[in-house]
């Protein structure tokens, strides 16, 4: 397939690259003119737009993708297939697929789960939003970047499902920072400690598999100095989409509003940066009198 690639950041540039080394013709534009070998680079949106059969979108935020698609749907074929896998807010998703099919375009949204080493090894999930027949035929692409797809509803089901998963995952996170903050002053060993809840009714992913604390459980970036990984402003940015959309449907989420502040709280101290597992140090080196 002839697919534009346009955003080659840190998840960008290894999911257009797993695309070309499964043989598609994958022409590449980034406004920080990234080259990538085996990327066709491109100098303009125009480039990455005209005559593709499929575009793929990986920006920052949904300020850039409304900007970068009023451009690109005037230079796309009729019945191309355009998939923003960005995680953004609802309200850009659908106002971007509505573009779309202004120009007889095929609009998805399908962000992602499964951060840069899920996009480096091609294992990441994702979240489709958009008509279902158009699915089957992007679905060997997501089968390509990753090891799962679900078709999650019309456009913008993908980021509703985004925006709830990692509310969860932020709010989880949160709880077993404070778990082993308040096992370690009740002298419990964090080994130990460890061994029970992941395999009793506490157990969770950022707990089981993506433990915050250094030297238990699998490998994650507590054990590599809380380098990203996911970094904690990224969890601040989809903790705030999520804020943004349970605010416009009056949705009581008070524990995603707590922990929106937190990380919030943590980048304004010293998180930015850092891997979001990271938090359990601030957690840590607040006490109960810290307002
Ligand atoms: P990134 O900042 O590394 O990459 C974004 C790229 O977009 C940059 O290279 C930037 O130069 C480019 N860009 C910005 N404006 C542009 C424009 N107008 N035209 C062309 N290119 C432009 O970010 P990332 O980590 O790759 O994340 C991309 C998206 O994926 C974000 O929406 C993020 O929330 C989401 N996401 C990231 C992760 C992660 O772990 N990094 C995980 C899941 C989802």
């Amino acid at each position: 397939m002839k697919i534009g690639f346009i955003g080659l950041g840190n998840m960008g540039a290894p999911m257009a690259k797993n695309l070309s080394e499964a043989g598609h013709d994958v022409f590449g534009y980034d406004i920080a003119q990234i080259s990538l070998h085996g990327i066709q680079q491109v100098g303009n949106l125009e480039g990455a737009s005209r005559g593709m059969e499929v575009v793929i979108t990986m920006l920052p935020n949904g300020t850039i993708l409304k900007d970068v698609y009023k451009e690109i749907v005037t230079f796309g074929s009729k019945n191309a297939i355009f998939i923003d896998c960005s995680t953004v807010d609802v309200e850009s998703a659908v106002t971007v697929a509505q573009l779309a099919k202004l120009n007889d375009i095929q609009p998805f949204d399908a962000p992602v789960s499964g951060g840069v080493v899920g996009a480096e090894a091609g294992t990441l999930t994702f979240m489709a939003g958009g008509d279902e027949t158009t699915f089957d035929i992007i679905k060997p692409l997501f089968e390509l970047m990753g090891q799962k797809a679900v078709l999650c509803g019309k456009n913008g089901a993908g980021q509703a499902a985004k925006i709830c998963n990692n509310m969860i995952l932020g709010v989880s996170m949160i709880a077993v920072c404070e778990a082993f903050a308040l096992a370690d002053e009740l002298h419990l060993d964090r080994q130990k400690m460890f061994d029970v809840v992941s395999t009793s009714s506490g157990q969770c992913w950022s707990l089981n598999t993506y433990c915050p604390a250094a030297g238990i459980g699998p490998m994650s970036p507590s054990d590599n100095d809380y380098k990203p990984g996911f970094a904690s402003d990224l969890m601040l940015k989809d903790l705030t989409l999520a804020q943004t959309a349970a605010n416009s449907k009056n949705v009581f989420t008070p524990m995603g509003n707590h922990a929106q502040k937190l990380y919030s709280d943590f980048i304004a101290k010293d998180g930015s940066g850092i891997d979001f597992s990271g938090i359990i140090n601030f957690i840590k080196n607040n006490s109960r009198t810290t307002p």
